[in-house]
């Protein structure tokens, strides 16, 4: 494994990180989340990311009852939470968003639900239009001070509040954020990579990316049709499978143009795709959202093809992408 600095900060994250979106608690039961754990923590993934909102607390719930279970060394690995979605289907006003109200009663939930003392990563899932910045800003400055937070940071927010949020910071000798959890993967790179390039510098953010595989379209596996037992194949998660495939095909379209690149490295097209997320230096890790062991395994070897991805290389992808 490789361990990369979170940013400007001190903490050094697995290059390769463990998320349990839609997968921990629905998907994915006890005994394979217990496996899929430990053989993450086995090949040196000392991150896992979560949320309130992920399968209603269910997800934080489950990790933390096998993290539990497996002893893992509360000081050999980080876990996150998310505030912002609610933990409840039906949130009243209180139950969601950025409010300081919300944002300390879902840090201790978090708590509970994870069996920790304290959260190593807290995010604002997304931006509150209806709390001011400043407010969310002091809460989470709150939460660092009483040691039940150590990074905070955001999620898909506009770089402009971003840069809000350090300004307010800086004012009030408040604690700024460290990092933000964008989506990056080849189908998907404007914010990383044009949006945020001048908040790496200026406020030394870094960046903890989701959905490395487009949900699995980066493996080619929705290539010839939706398998049933594939995520935008399974019940509930149509709202998903509309939102990557109801494109006139052209996201699929792009991933056919890569398989040949992958293919001339000796490389399954997930691996390459991992690999040249993980070339970009403004990535601190990647999550991976595997839902079973042999996908794990296998992306857990993305690293070593990261060599592989040369200038010649990069020039055929960009090629490859240009349609886009
Ligand atoms: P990916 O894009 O890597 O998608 C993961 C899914 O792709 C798996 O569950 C599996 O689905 C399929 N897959 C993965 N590897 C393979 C493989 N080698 N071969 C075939 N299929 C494969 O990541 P996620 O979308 O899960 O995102 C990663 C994490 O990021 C999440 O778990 C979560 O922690 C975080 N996240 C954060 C968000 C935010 O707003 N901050 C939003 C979304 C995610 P299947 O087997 O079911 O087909």
């Amino acid at each position: 494994m490789e361990y990369r600095r979170l940013g400007s900060t001190g903490l050094q994250l697995s290059a390769l990180s463990y998320g349990a979106w839609v997968t921990f608690g629905r998907q994915v039961g006890r005994s394979d989340a217990r496996e899929l754990i430990a053989l993450a923590y086995d090949h040196g993934v000392n991150f896992f990311d979560n949320a309130e909102t992920y399968n209603a607390g269910d997800a934080e719930r489950l990790m933390g009852d096998v993290i539990a279970d497996l002893r893992l060394p509360r000081d050999a690995y980080c876990v996150s939470s998310k505030v912002y979605f609610g933990a409840v289907t039906d949130p009243k006003p209180t139950q969601r968003g950025l409010s300081r109200k919300h944002v300390f009663d879902a840090c201790h939930q978090a708590l509970e639900r994870l069996r920790v003392d304290y959260l190593d990563l807290y995010f604002c899932h997304r931006p509150d239009p209806d709390t001011p910045v400043v407010e969310t800003v002091w809460a989470m400055d709150t939460l660092v001070r009483q040691g039940k937070v150590l990074y905070w940071g955001t999620s898909e927010w506009p770089a402009e509040l971003i840069e809000e949020a350090h300004r307010v910071a800086r004012d009030n000798h408040l604690v700024a954020p460290s990092m933000e959890q964008p989506q990056y993967n080849l189908l998907h790179r404007d914010r990383v990579e044009r949006e945020y390039a001048s908040l790496y510098e200026n406020y030394g953010m870094g960046s903890t990316i989701w959905s490395p595989l487009a949900s699995g379209l980066l493996t080619g596996k929705y290539n010839d049709g939706v398998p049933d037992d594939s995520r935008l194949g399974r019940a509930g998660n149509e709202w998903l499978r509309d939102a990557l495939l109801e494109d006139d095909g052209a996201r699929l379209k792009t991933v056919r143009a890569l398989a040949p690149i992958a293919a001339e490295l000796g490389l399954p097209l997930a691996r390459f795709a991992l690999a040249w997320c993980l070339k970009n230096p403004h990535v601190s890790t990647v999550i991976l959202g595997a839902s079973k062991k042999a996908q794990l395994e296998e992306n857990l070897k993305a690293l070593d093809a990261v060599k592989l991805l040369d200038d010649a290389v990069m020039r055929k992808i960009e090629a490859a992408l240009k349609p886009l």
